[in-house]
């Protein structure tokens, strides 16, 4: 599409020659990766755009991309070279927001489609933020504490010039933590010459961070389930669960589904897949991992190939580890009835239209995992104001903020015949074309 059809400009002129009729080629890139999977996504969108459709080319390039060099000392004394990036895909609806995820898979475009999945998210939920997300491709199990330190500080300080509590709010994300984020925020604020707790979120409690962060991504993906398992008529206190990733947002929510007296019967991570008919212990699961690492080698448990996970009977299925999980190849043997992405991206577009066909209904990321985000909304105010609230206080508003943006968008799934993850980029790209349109093209 020309570059400039989808601005409101007089019609009868022409583009200008030194405008480029083709996407800049790192926008072209990976067709079939998560940045192809993002734009297939918002291309599936825009009939329900009206009037804000000319302004859906905004949706289809990030803002902003910065790739920068991490070289850091290695214990042995030798020098490595690790790359990392940070995007901000929009900030239209305020500063820019999302995780910074440390794995060796990750790349320039991986980092754009979670940043523009961040923008969806954000503003499916109505907080005041645009998107972006980071990365370092790296396998931090290969670092020793030292050296993982000094990587996140410097990459802190390469990035530095774009991120800040009023312009750019990086998180937790796969493979970081509290600890990660206190070194963020140290280095910023060690930079700045004053001490920034909100230049980023997800900190450890004593260094302005939030209660209720921690397990406020599972908590999110639990209460939107129960909303959108009572649609369905789906007895959550009956339903068998199984759940692909048992970190921060996998785990926290096996256990407060089995709380509700779901019985989680498989769980896979990157050490293997469990099963137990009559039900896994999630709290004796939940403290072997924290020991072990992984659910492998969990004694009350049988153990599937992992390629089975897939055809495990259960009512509920949680993808909540990485992209592109379900796909052509294993959509047509899911038996849950509901699934609910704990992840970023598990569904690639041709499965999802499979499990539309099949009649199984998916919860999207976009909604689905936005109680992370929402409660590091809660500690970014917090921080602003130095006024700390009640865990009570927090997951109280989380509820009300999840249930009120799925009851938004389940309207709009009925109204229009769509699935619910159109009917959340419905809802999302028309707040943010809205404040694109507000804000008008400077100069
Ligand atoms: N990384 C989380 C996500 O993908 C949280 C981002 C945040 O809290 O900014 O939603």
């Amino acid at each position: 599409m020309p570059m400039l059809s989808s601005l409101p400009a007089d019609s009868s002129r022409t583009a200008h020659p030194a405008a480029s009729a083709a996407l800049p080629s790192y926008l072209q890139a990976d067709k079939l990766g998560p940045w192809g999977i993002y734009l297939q996504q918002v291309d599936r969108v825009v009939p329900y755009l009206g009037h804000l459709a000319r302004w859906a080319e905004t949706l289809r390039r990030p803002k902003r991309a910065l790739i920068v060099d991490v070289p850091i000392q290695l214990d042995n004394g030798t020098v490595a070279h690790f790359e990392g990036y940070r995007v901000q895909h929009n900030t239209s609806r305020g500063p820019g927001k999302g995780g910074v995820r440390f794995h060796q898979d990750v790349t320039l475009s991986e980092v754009m489609a979670l940043a523009a999945w961040m923008s969806i998210k954000n503003a499916a939920v109505n907080v005041p933020y645009g998107g972006a997300k980071g990365g370092i491709r790296v396998d931090p199990k290969t670092l020793s504490l030292g050296e993982l330190e000094r990587m996140t500080r410097r990459y802190t300080s390469e990035i530095g010039i774009i991120i800040g509590p009023t312009k750019d709010i990086p998180a937790p994300d796969v493979n970081t933590n509290e600890q990660i984020m206190a070194w963020m925020m140290d280095t910023y604020s060690m930079n700045e010459g004053a001490t920034a707790t909100g230049v980023v979120t997800g900190k450890p409690i004593d260094l302005g961070g939030s209660l209720g962060r921690r397990d406020a991504t599972g908590r999110g993906v639990y209460t939107v389930g129960v909303e959108a398992a009572r649609h369905i008529d789906l007895d959550i206190s009956t339903a068998r669960v199984a759940v692909q990733g048992f970190g921060n947002v996998g785990g926290v929510a096996a256990r407060l589904f089995a709380q509700a007296g779901a019985r989680v019967v498989a769980v896979q991570d990157h050490g293997g897949t469990i099963y137990r008919q009559a039900g896994l212990d999630v709290p004796s699961l939940l403290a072997h991992v924290a020991a072990a690492g992984t659910v492998a080698g969990f004694a009350q448990a049988e153990v599937l190939p992992d390629a089975q996970f897939w055809d495990v009977d259960c009512d509920i299925l949680i993808p909540a580890a990485l992209e592109q999980q379900i796909t052509a190849a294993n959509a047509g043997r899911i038996r849950a009835r509901l699934v609910i992405e704990g992840a970023n991206g598990p569904t690639t577009p041709e499965a999802d239209d499979i499990l539309q066909d099949r009649g199984v209904l998916v919860l999207p990321d976009v909604i689905a995992n936005a109680g992370g985000v929402t409660v590091s909304y809660f500690e970014w105010v917090q921080d602003f104001s130095s006024f700390f609230w009640s865990e009570d206080e927090i997951n109280a508003r989380l509820v009300r903020i999840m249930k009120e943006a799925f009851a938004g968008v389940w309207e709009v799934a009925q109204d229009h015949g769509v699935t619910l993850r159109t009917a959340t980029f419905i809802v999302a790209c028309k707040r943010i074309l809205h404040a694109r349109e507000l804000r008008g093209l400077y100069p």
